[in-house]
């Protein structure tokens, strides 16, 4: 029984961390005219709205986006694309991961999004489908392997669990393995939370072993309450795109801001 839902932490501080690195990734590929793939495992709901009770009662957003928005560059591609969607759904709007991707695909693009929790996925779809983009209500990992290698092959996958099974942490190095053999061009994404328990730590190591040449980037930020075990946001990237060590340094000083 899945219970976790994105309402409650959208445009938070991993949030921000995670879609800023995206769109800059995004942002990069699509300036070749040669068409992509954008693949998502784990999509959520694909637009949140940020005055809603769930995101008010937990208020992350307000230590997240609204904070650090500001302190990026006014061109910045996360930026541009909150401009975009806050025109057309509002100003107390926050776009899910596959939103702000489809606002970087051209035509030729192809779109792939797997949401199993089935009040998620008929969100989705609604926000989704008149972008083009293919749904599955399925396992994202198992969606993944059946889609591996993708047409066209070039193209970005994002992995975003919300690691409400445990298992999951022994699981993804084996997963990513397993798709990274299929697709040896693709970039891929893992979204992974810093936690106090260190529960994240030995699926770390075990990617860093399996993939020795990938980026891997962590912010840390303090925890949203007090007692609360997220302290930090990582992304571990295999075939990270030109210019995302880059943005990555760039979102380091921004995190480290949050303390000055
Ligand atoms: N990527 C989204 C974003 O940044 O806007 C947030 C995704 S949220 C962290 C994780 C999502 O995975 C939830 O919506 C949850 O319902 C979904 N989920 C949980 N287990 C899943 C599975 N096995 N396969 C696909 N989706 C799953």
């Amino acid at each position: 029984m899945l219970s976790y839902q994105h309402i409650y932490h959208a445009g938070n501080l991993a949030d921000v961390h995670k879609h800023a690195l995206l769109c800059a990734m995004l942002d990069y590929m699509t300036r070749k005219e040669k068409p992509l793939t954008y693949i998502e495992t784990h999509a959520g709901r694909g637009l949140y709205d940020l005055a809603s009770p769930e995101a008010v009662k937990t208020g992350e957003a307000a230590q997240g986006v609204e904070v650090l928005e500001a302190r990026l560059p006014e061109d910045h591609p996360y930026r541009r694309r909150l401009r975009e969607e806050r025109a057309l759904f509002g100003p107390q709007s926050y776009p899910g991961s596959p939103l702000f991707a489809a606002g970087f695909l051209r035509d030729g693009d192809v779109m792939h999004l797997a949401e199993l929790h089935p009040q998620e996925h008929r969100a989705l779809a609604k926000v989704m489908e008149p972008w083009g983009a293919h749904l599955r209500a399925e396992d994202g990992f198992r969606a993944a392997l059946a889609l591996a290698p993708p047409t066209p092959r070039r193209g970005l996958m994002l992995i975003d669990p919300s690691f409400e099974v445990k298992a999951d942490y022994a699981a993804i190095p084996k997963h990513m393995a397993a798709i990274a053999r299929k697709w040896n061009v693709g970039t891929i994404a893992l979204w992974y939370p810093l936690l106090t328990s260190g529960l994240h730590r030995p699926m770390i190591e075990e990617l860093r072993r399996q993939f020795p040449d990938a980026l891997c980037h962590e912010v840390r930020f303090p925890p949203a309450r007090e007692g609360h075990g997220l302290v930090g946001s990582g992304m571990f990237i295999v075939n990270p795109p030109w210019g995302t060590e880059d943005e990555a340094a760039r979102l380091t000083a921004l995190f480290k801001g949050l303390s000055a």
